[in-house]
C-alpha cells in the first residue's frame, strides 16, 4: 500500500487538496462520493463496454521484433496510440463524464495546453449530449489551431484566456474561476494526475485499465504477468500512472519515467521536473515543481507540447523520492531521433511525446531475456508539422 494514496490525499510527502476556500464544497463532494461511484458495478459495467466499444480497448501489446533485435532484448509496445482520438487521455475523459453524470451536473468545463485533453473532453461531452466549455490560452489557441477547430466541431465552446502568459496555467486559472461561480451544475474534467484530491487517485483508476490489460496480454504471451520493465513518458504523469499502477508494490518490476529535457537539463530550457523541480503547490496539490527561489512558477519547455508542464502529479513526487521509479530525461533531438527510429523500424508513427520514452532505450541496458514494455501513449498525427520541420521533410 506505500505507493497508494492515504486518506488524507498523500502519497508520502505530496499531494493534498490546497484551494480555495469556495471551491470546497466542490472538491469535497467529490472527495467524499467518487470512490463510491466509480467502485459501484453498474458505473463499472458501463465504463469498460465504453472503453470497449467506442474507445477500442483492449488495446493490443504488440511484439516489435525490428526494435526488438535493434536493442538485443524483447520489447513490446502497449498500443495507446490505437485509442479513439489518438492516445490515453479518452480513458480518463470517459470515466469522468460518466461521474459527472451520476453527481447530476449538466456541464463540463476543462483547461487545455496543446488541446489533447481539450478534444477528449469535447469528445466525451458530444458521446453524452453535455454542454463543455474549454478554457485555452491565447497563445496556445494560436499554435496549436487544429486542436481549436476539432474542439469547435466536437460543439465545444473554446474560451480564450488572454492574462498572463496566455497559455497553460492561465487557461487552468480561468476555469477554476469558472468552477468557482458555477458549483452547483458544473463538473471540471482534469487531464492528468495532477490537481487537488481526489483527483490524482482519480485520474488514476480510470488510468489503470493499461497495466491491467498488459498483465492479462503478457501472460497470454510470455506465461508471466511481470515484465522487468515499463517505459513512460511523463508530463503530469497519467499514461505513466496507468502502466505502472499493477506493478507500483511489485518491486521485481522496475519502471521508468522519462521527462522532457527539451534543449537540455542546464539550458534554461527544458522541463524535466524531477531533476529541476522543488517541493510547492500547483494546481491545487503539494508536489515538484519547477519554480524560482522565491515560489514563481517557471515556464517549461519541450518540444512536445504534451510534456510542456512545469511539474508532476504528487504520486510521481514520491515514486522519486522513494527511488520505486528510475527517472530519465531525453532532450528534443534524442526524442526526435527515437521517434522517426519507431517510424523505419515498425511502421509506427509516434506522439513526440511518446517518443520520449522510446529515447530511453538508448540511455539504459538490457539482457536478451528482458522483458520490456513501452507505453506508446499516443499517435503521431497531431505532431507531422512538428516532424516536418524538425526533419525537413
Ligand atoms: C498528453 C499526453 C502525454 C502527457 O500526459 P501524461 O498525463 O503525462 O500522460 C503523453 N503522451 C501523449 C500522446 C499525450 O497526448
Amino acid at each position: 500500500m506505500k505507493y497508494q494514496v492515504d486518506d488524507n490525499g498523500y502519497y508520502g510527502a505530496y499531494g493534498g487538496a490546497f484551494i480555495p476556500e469556495m471551491l470546497y464544497p466542490n472538491v469535497e463532494r467529490l472527495r467524499k462520493e467518487y470512490r463510491n461511484i466509480i467502485e459501484d458495478d453498474g458505473f463499472r459495467k458501463e465504463f469498460q463496454e465504453l472503453l470497449k466499444e467506442y474507445v477500442g480497448r483492449p488495446t493490443p501489446l504488440y511484439f516489435a521484433k525490428r526494435l526488438s533485435e535493434k536493442y538485443n532484448t524483447k520489447i513490446y509496445l502497449k498500443r495507446e496510440d490505437l485509442c479513439h482520438t489518438g492516445a490515453h487521455k479518452i480513458n480518463n475523459t470517459i470515466g469522468q463524464i460518466l461521474l459527472a453524470k451520476r453527481l447530476g451536473k449538466k456541464r463540463i468545463i476543462a483547461e487545455t495546453g496543446a488541446g489533447q485533453h481539450g478534444v477528449a473532453t469535447a469528445t466525451v461531452c458530444a458521446l453524452m449530449g453535455i454542454d463543455c466549455f474549454v478554457y485555452m490560452g491565447e497563445v496556445d489557441m494560436e499554435r496549436q489551431a487544429p486542436n481549436v477547430a476539432r474542439m469547435k466541431m466536437l460543439g465545444a465552446e473554446v474560451i480564450p484566456a488572454s492574462s498572463g502568459s496566455k497559455t497553460l496555467k492561465d487557461a487552468t486559472n480561468e476555469a477554476i474561476r469558472d468552477w468557482i461561480n458555477n458549483p452547483e451544475d458544473t463538473h471540471y474534467i482534469i487531464g492528468s494526475v495532477v490537481g487537488p484530491h481526489p483527483y490524482p487517485d482519480m485520474v488514476t483508476q480510470f488510468q489503470k485499465v493499461i497495466s491491467e490489460e498488459m498483465q492479462q496480454q503478457l501472460k497470454e504471451k510470455e506465461g508471466i504477468e511481470d515484465p522487468n520493465y515499463i517505459i513512460a513518458c511523463v508530463g503530469g504523469g497519467s499514461n505513466a500512472a496507468g502502466a505502472f499502477y499493477q506493478y507500483l508494490e511489485n518491486e521485481a518490476v522496475t519502471l521508468v519515467a522519462v521527462e522532457a529535457a527539451g534543449k537540455g537539463i542546464d539550458s534554461g530550457e527544458s522541463a524535466a521536473t524531477s531533476v529541476l523541480g522543488s517541493p510547492g503547490v500547483i494546481h491545487g496539490s503539494k508536489t515538484l515543481l519547477m519554480q524560482t527561489e522565491d515560489g514563481q512558477i517557471t515556464e517549461p519547455y519541450s518540444i512536445s507540447a504534451g510534456l510542456d508542464y512545469p511539474g508532476v502529479g504528487p504520486l510521481h513526487a514520491h515514486l522519486r523520492d522513494s527511488n520505486r521509479a528510475k527517472f530519465l530525461s531525453a532532450t528534443d533531438a534524442e526524442a526526435m531521433e527515437a521517434g522517426l527510429q519507431l517510424c523505419k523500424l515498425e511502421g509506427i508513427i509516434p506522439a513526440i511525446e511518446t517518443s520520449h520514452a522510446l529515447a530511453a532505450l538508448d540511455q539504459m541496458s538490457f539482457q536478451h531475456e528482458d522483458i520490456i514494455v513501452i507505453n506508446l501513449s499516443g499517435r503521431g498525427d497531431k505532431d507531422l508539422d512538428t516532424y516536418i520541420h524538425y526533419f525537413n521533410l
